[in-house]
């Protein structure tokens, strides 16, 4: 039985104070939600405030980056998966459509920062996601079939367990237009397909795969009744407390 997950990516939004008060917001609405893993997904400097002031309560705290390179070094302006977990943090997102997007993330990249968050204790939330374009071309599956097997690239059986995958088609994120549950339906049995094709059915069974793109509280049920749709990763409606709650209480 796959617990789902509802995470809440907050981007470049909030400062430390606005974040821990967002948090601290959040907390008494979804103290009861025992049917998923709740995360929220703040900006690096709030990370440590968020996660000391959720100690102990059932909300995780993920960053939305890492660095590639696994331990300290001279790379100004980069912060290693290890210091991410040093904050309290639990996950880290990686190769997000907007790191992809403007700050050029190849597979390759995604793949090392995976590894790197695998090697500093934390769980990886891989995204991966076609454009609109690719989308209308016909070629959806196999651009995203291409970035699973990159960005996963380098992870070991044993890693798998330790592994997350957010599908978010491109066109959806931040644009109001959501997949159908059975466009996402239709793509997340495909990547699960990938998956215990490139290593084992009981992997690919295990693996929880999140929806992303314009998911909110009228739309979330609808998507969570779909077969392999595990969870959500979820960025405008995650930014209000109240928003966010009936999302991940999307089972009432
Ligand atoms: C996201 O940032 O991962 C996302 C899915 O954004 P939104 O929910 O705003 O489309």
């Amino acid at each position: 039985m796959r617990k789902p997950v509802i995470a809440g990516n907050w981007k470049m939004y909030k400062t430390v104070g606005d974040s821990v008060a967002a948090a601290v917001a959040l907390k008494p609405l979804v103290a009861n939600a025992n049917h998923c893993e709740v995360i929220i997904a703040p900006v690096f400097t709030a990370l440590k405030s968020v996660a000391d002031r959720l100690e102990g309560s059932n909300i995780k705290v993920s960053a939305q980056n890492c660095a590639t390179e696994k331990s300290e070094g001279a790379l100004t302006g980069e912060i290693a998966a290890f210091m991410i977990h040093d904050t309290g943090c639990s996950h880290v997102i990686v190769g997000h459509s907007e790191r992809r997007q403007y700050y050029f993330e190849t597979d390759q990249i995604v793949s090392k920062k995976a590894q790197a968050a695998r090697e500093a204790g934390l769980i990886a939330i891989v995204c991966v996601g076609e454009t609109l374009d690719q989308r209308d071309a016909g070629k959806a599956l196999d651009v995203v079939k291409e970035q699973l097997i990159g960005s996963l690239s380098g992870l070991t059986a044993s890693d798998l367990d330790r592994i997350i995958v957010a599908y978010e088609p491109v066109w959806a994120i931040g644009t109001g237009r959501t997949a159908t549950p059975e466009q996402a339906q239709e793509m997340h049995a495909f990547i699960r397909r990938v998956f215990a094709e490139r290593h084992s059915p009981g992997a690919a069974d295990a693996l929880r795969i999140l929806y992303g793109g314009s998911v909110k509280p009228d739309n979330i049920a609808g998507l969570m009744k779909q077969l392999d749709i595990d969870g959500a990763l979820v960025g405008g409606a995650s930014l209000k407390a109240d928003s966010f709650a009936e999302i991940v209480n999307y089972n009432r």
